[in-house]
């Protein structure tokens, strides 16, 4: 893992949040993408190497509300960039690591994904990325 690639923030609103971070961050969110896999809506900011990823529900009962309804809004997980995610996953999977899902699936901004499950990480939701040639 070679550098923070995001943090991904769970709100209940990119109306309302970008704004927000757009005011906090003195940048311009400079891509909004659904995930339909995910049924997520997303939101990034650039912050020097690394990316804010604003990630809000786009429906009613989906991952992003049920985590709020849970914790409320804020840090939802943790991307670390990857080289080659098969490998990562080899690697951290031989350590003892458990994942949400093994199999690399497409995300938001260009990325092959993974998810490590919390329980195994101090309740920190770990995602590695691979970026996407
Ligand atoms: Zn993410």
């Amino acid at each position: 893992m070679h550098k923070i690639e995001h943090i991904g923030i769970a709100v209940k609103s990119l109306d309302i949040s970008i704004p927000l971070f757009e005011k906090l961050l003195g940048s311009t969110c400079y891509k909004q993408e659904t995930v339909e896999t995910e049924k997520v809506n997303t939101a990034f900011f650039r912050t020097g190497e690394s990316k804010i990823e604003l990630l809000e529900d786009s429906n009613q009962h989906g991952i992003i509300n049920r985590f709020i309804e849970k914790k409320g809004e804020g840090v939802h997980h943790i991307a670390f960039a990857v080289k080659n995610i098969v490998e990562e996953v080899d690697r951290l999977k031989s350590a003892g690591f458990e994942f949400i899902q093994e199999e690399p699936k497409r995300g938001a901004d260009n990325k092959l994904v993974c998810f490590l499950h919390p329980k195994g990480t101090n309740g920190v939701l770990i995602e590695l990325c691979q970026e996407i040639e």
